[in-house]
Parts: structure tokens; C-alpha cells; sequence
């Protein structure tokens, strides 16, 4: 295997077409990221048959995981599409009116928002270039000091990093969406501004009220009261997404990096999937070349032993989608084969007790010098725990259900293959030789059984 960590491509107008994105797969796409803040309903159920004929095509599992936009946050409208001044130490009113504001109010149509802000508490619009922090609140009207920004116009997103916003994590935007995304079966959904593990509870009873197969969830944190309940909310979901974009607008942006290390860390000992997500080669929007800073950022996720990288912009509207996932592919290669050769301890995570058997299966297949663990995996659970030991040894999952090889993508270091036929007589030898390893040790383990076998 040359790649352990997976790449989560953002799907958007550039790489649309079936050629483009079968390139894109064949290139190294493991997951295919369908954002539903932009293209809703029947476009993107356009997409999703796209790659689902794609990956039978290739006969690649390919996840799809589809992302809902969340209450995110703006303002109501001003009486011109103008830019109205803004001036340091003047008081800003945000209220529930919804006529068209000017340089001392604008609507904020939420009430649940206007209702949740308290006097000391910041609001941060236009991705954190203006700063205000709220003096005096009823439930209707909120007064705020302009601390930061000089100019204000229509519909600015918001972002409230010292507000616990007492509002459901589904608007009746993703309501509808997600209601639309189940007929279509995504293995993955992505919940944006998740602030408590109840929310995952909320969007789990809404899927499981509609259909009756397990779809994976993934808590994307992006707001500083999900880092303090990481835990949590990391045990209630099925996987994390580090939302850089929205999290170093909420939090001190220096602060991203450790909380980045320290997320991955924790998602290893809960045995969550962890993506590093945003800006990883935003530049390549319109460079042909990542800047330096973005080969150590994209090389950095592969060392931090996270389990996938993400695109964003460079692949929805970037000038060559294809060429952004064969650099991440090349770099990501370069560095997992190094981290291989240059193992540092450093990176160790403790072990909880529940992860013994899958430590023993790691160091069983280090200690043997294995050149493959096969997993036969009626679900995730097997295999997504072994990878979480990250042992640098490929896992390939051999799977009867297409739901599970497709769920498995995200797992860094697991080779997922749908292979009823192999599944049935637990045919150890045929499943590594169909990934080409024709001799060497192999661990297989089938249900509660742990074997070594070798192979010639
Ligand atoms: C982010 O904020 O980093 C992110 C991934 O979220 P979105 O792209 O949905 O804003």
C-alpha cells in the first residue's frame, strides 16, 4: 500500500463531470464531500448517481458523505447593496425589524440567536474581520461596541464564539435536505456547528425515523463549546471533521494547530475517523503549485496520523480539481512511507482498556513483520478499531456489504473491497492477492478469531 491516509475531495462545479471525477477517483479520492450549503436536492442527487456508477464501475468503494450547512449564522439585508461605515466605540443595534437596515441597525432575523446573546458576549462577522461585543440584550434587540471594522453591507455571516445558542443543530433547510440526501443512501453525514452531543443524538433519531440502515455521522467542530465537550461528542458521533475555516474564526486562530493534534489524538482513543478539513491547498484554486506552507500542512496531517485529508475550493471551483488530488496523493504517499521507514514515538496514544485485543492484533502483525492484517468486517467497528492503533500495516477489509466498504474509505490504512464472494469461504489468500501481495505473513482476523498464516 503506498497511501495510508485517505483524501476527502469537496465536489462542487469544477469536477461535476463523470470523466473529471472518474479521474479525480482514479487519481485517489476515497470520499466524495457533497456540500449542501451550495447545490440542494436533485443536483446533488445527480451527483451522488455519478459516483455511485463511477465506483461499480471501477469496482472502487467510494464514500459519500454528504454535508449539511447548519445554522449558520447572517444578517438581514441593508437599504442598499452599498457598504455602510462603521467606526470604532460606536453602538450597533441588532434586532428583530425586519425592514432594511443602515449604519446603526440591521435585522437579525433569528429570534432563537437574538435570544441567546448576553451583554460581554463577541459577535464576529465577515469571517471574524469585524469584531463587537454585545453591552446590553432583551430578546428582541441586542446593543454591541464595535471593537474591530470599518465597513458593514448585506447578509454577513456570523459567527457567536462565547454564545451557547439554545436552537435546534437541523434548520428546516437541512431538515429538508437530509429528508431528500436519504433517498439517495450517502454512507457518511456531516453536521455543521455541532455544540453538545445531543445534537447528534437529534440528527441520529431523525435518520433512524426515516431509514432503517446504519449511515455513519460525522460532528464537524467548528465552535469553541464543542472543543470543551470533544469527548462527548466524539462518543455520540462516528467521526470528527476538524472545520479549520469556522473554528480559527471562534477561536483564537493559534490555538487551531493544538486543538487540531490534540482532536486526532482523542478520536484514536475513542476509534473515531478524523479529517482534516479546509484551506490544505487553497491556493491551488488558481496556482498549478502548492505554496510551501501547504505541503507541510497536507504533509503534517499525514504524520499527525489523522485519517484523511480534505479539499475545499480547490476542487469545487479551483482551475484543475485533478491536479489538486494528485499532488495531496503525492505528497500524502511521500510522507506516510517516510513515517514508516522514521517511526517516532512521540505520536503514541495511550490505550484504553477496550482497545487491547485490537493493540494485540497490531503488534501481533508488527512482531511477525506482516505484510497485510485482513479483516473480515460484517461491520466497521473491527477494522476502524485496528486502524485507530495505527500500525502502518495495510488492513484490508473484506466486506459483503457495500455500506460498510464505502464506510470504511475513511479509515486511514484500510483497503475496504467488496467481495461477497471472497467473504463467503473466508478466502484470506484470494482477498490479499486480489490487492496484489502475493507472499509474506498475513493476520487475519475473522469474527472473535486471530490467526497468523503465511502466504508464498
Ligand atoms: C470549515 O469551516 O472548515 C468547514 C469545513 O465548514 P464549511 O466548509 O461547511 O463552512
Amino acid at each position: 500500500m503506498d497511501r495510508f491516509t485517505k483524501i476527502v475531495a469537496s465536489i462542487g462545479p469544477s469536477c461535476e463531470s463523470k470523466d473529471i471525477l472518474r479521474q479525480m477517483i482514479l487519481a485517489g479520492v476515497d470520499v466524495c464531500r457533497l456540500n449542501f450549503s451550495h447545490d440542494t436536492g436533485e443536483t446533488q442527487g445527480h451527483k451522488i448517481d455519478i459516483i455511485r456508477e463511477i465506483s461499480t464501475e471501477l469496482n472502487k468503494p467510494v464514500a459519500i458523505m454528504i454535508d449539511l450547512q447548519g445554522p449558520k449564522h447572517r444578517i438581514g439585508v441593508f437599504k442598499t447593496e452599498e457598504k455602510y461605515p462603521l467606526v470604532p466605540g460606536q453602538i450597533f443595534t441588532f434586532d428583530s425589524n425586519p425592514k432594511p437596515g443602515d449604519s446603526k441597525r440591521v435585522c437579525l432575523p433569528d429570534a432563537d440567536v437574538l435570544r441567546s446573546l448576553k451583554p460581554g458576549e463577541r459577535i464576529l462577522l465577515n469571517d471574524g474581520k469585524i469584531e463587537m461585543q454585545v453591552v446590553s440584550a432583551e430578546p428582541t434587540s441586542v446593543q454591541a461596541t464595535v471593537i474591530r471594522g470599518t465597513e458593514i453591507w448585506s447578509r454577513r455571516g456570523f459567527n457567536l464564539p462565547d454564545t451557547n445558542v439554545e436552537t435546534s443543530v437541523l434548520t428546516e433547510k437541512d431538515r429538508a435536505d437530509l429528508e431528500y440526501a436519504l433517498t439517495k443512501q450517502p454512507d457518511w453525514v456531516a453536521v455543521s456547528f455541532v455544540q453538545r452531543p445531543e445534537d447528534i443524538a437529534e440528527v441520529r433519531d431523525f435518520i433512524t425515523q426515516r431509514v432503517s440502515y446504519p449511515i455513519k455521522i460525522m460532528a464537524k467542530i467548528e465552535r469553541g463549546n464543542a472543543v470543551d465537550r470533544l469527548s462527548e461528542i466524539a462518543s455520540a458521533a462516528d467521526g470528527i471533521m476538524i472545520a479549520r475555516g469556522d473554528l480559527a474564526v471562534e477561536l483564537p486562530f493559534e490555538r487551531v494547530p493544538a486543538i487540531s493534534r490534540h482532536i486526532i489524538r482523542e478520536c484514536r482513543k475513542l476509534n473515531r475517523p478524523v479529517i482534516m478539513a479546509t484551506q490544505m491547498l487553497g491556493t491551488m484554486v488558481n496556482s498549478e503549485f502548492p505554496t510551501r506552507a501547504e505541503i507541510s500542512d497536507v504533509a503534517n496531517t499525514s504524520y499527525l496520523r489523522a485519517d484523511a485529508g480534505m479539499t475545499s475550493e480547490e476542487t469545487t471551483i479551483g482551475s484543475n480539481p485533478l491536479n489538486v488530488i494528485e499532488t495531496m496523493n503525492k505528497i500524502m504517499t511521500y510522507s506516510d512511507e517516510d513515517a514508516l521507514h522514521n517511526p517516532y514515538d512521540w505520536l503514541r496514544v495511550e490505550n484504553a482498556p477496550e482497545n487491547d485485543w485490537s493493540r494485540s492484533v497490531s503488534s501481533m502483525a508488527f512482531l511477525n513483520k506482516a505484510v497485510a492484517i485482513i479483516v473480515f468486517a460484517r461491520d466497521t467497528n473491527t477494522a476502524t478499531q485496528i486502524s485507530c492503533r495505527r500500525s502502518d500495516i495495510p488492513i484490508i477489509a473484506v466486506c459483503d456489504n457495500m455500506l460498510i466498504a464505502n464506510q470504511l474509505c475513511l479509515s486511514r490504512g484500510v483497503i475496504p473491497m467488496y467481495e461477497p464472494d471472497l467473504f463467503a469461504p473466508r478466502d484470506a489468500f484470494n482477498a490479499a492477492r486480489s490487492v496484489g501481495i502475493t507472499s509474506g505473513n498475513l493476520v487475519i482476523v475473522d469474527e472473535d478469531k486471530i490467526s497468523l498464516r503465511k502466504l508464498d
